[in-house]
């Protein structure tokens, strides 16, 4: 069993090289790598006072460090480049009204709605959010597309919407995040958050569920020795004091060079805020 089990991991992790959960790799937003566009969504509550150029300015400049944060870590890998296309304040913001049930409420129950991003395409007017994919990689250059949605208002855990080929294409395919104006113990959204929800839209996995290994000394060793600063684990206020670990690395498509441990590490599959 044990032989098994060994091999399956070594012959997963050559031949695959990524584990075999569908997610991975897969949709608008596969590797982290080339060109990233971002379609930014700033979405509040019909007939309520929406989102005011302070609060958006305040969102911008977070998520403008962040993917300045996502940059700067890329580089400890040289054969990789990423570079978040500058957003065009004329098409790239859009701003979207909703009734009250149909904002997520961030509890992070895991009932949280994961078709937001083709609910808010379509509300822009789109026909399909396939075409519209394909329109913005051929207008733009970009290797990838995500979209950012902003809630107003509500204080929440911030959750990633990854794809799946077993998903609806056109409902599901266009990945993306929704972030919540304040976390759910009321402070201000951190641009650490943001870098954790973009993380996860390219397949990157949550460490803080899998810290608690007791009896696991080998594990609790490698994840103090290689994950202890990972994003994936903490979001502090300040970005700075965190890292793209080496498994993170891995998973977004940075680090070409895989532990054999790094699958002890994957999450039972649920979804992932
Ligand atoms: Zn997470």
């Amino acid at each position: 069993m044990v032989v098994t089990r060994i091999l399956d991991l070594a012959l997963g992790l050559f031949n695959k090289r990524k584990p075999d959960v569908d997610e991975y790799g897969y949709g608008s937003a596969s590797l982290l790598e080339g060109e990233v566009y971002t379609l930014v969504c700033f979405v509040s509550e019909i007939k309520k006072e929406g989102w005011s150029s302070d609060g958006k300015e305040r969102m911008l400049a977070l998520l403008e460090e962040s993917q300045e944060w996502i940059r700067k870590q890329a580089r400890e890998y040289p054969e990789v480049t990423v570079d978040f296309i500058k957003l065009d304040r004329t098409k790239d913001i859009i701003d979207i009204e909703f009734e009250k049930d149909d904002i997520p409420e961030g509890t992070g129950s895991e009932e949280e709605p994961v078709n937001l991003v083709s609910k808010i395409l379509y509300a822009a007017g789109h026909k399909s959010t396939l075409e519209w994919e394909e329109e913005v990689k051929k207008k733009t250059g970009a290797t990838n597309v995500q979209v950012l949605i902003f809630i107003k208002d509500r204080a929440g855990r911030s959750y990633a919407m990854a794809s799946s080929d077993k998903m609806d294409k056109e409902e599901y395919f266009v990945e993306g995040a929704v972030l919540f104006e304040k976390q759910n113990d009321d402070t201000d959204l951190y641009s650490s958050v943001i870098a954790h929800e973009i993380l996860h839209i390219y397949g990157a996995w949550d460490l803080y569920g899998t810290f608690q290994t007791e009896g696991d000394e080998e594990k609790l060793k490698k994840h103090n020795e290689y994950l202890g600063k990972s994003i994936m684990l903490k979001t502090p206020e300040n970005i700075d004091h965190s890292k793209v670990d080496i498994l993170t690395a891995w998973l977004v498509g940075w680090n070409k060079d895989p532990e054999p441990w790094f699958e002890s590490f994957e999450p039972k599959p649920k979804s992932q805020t």
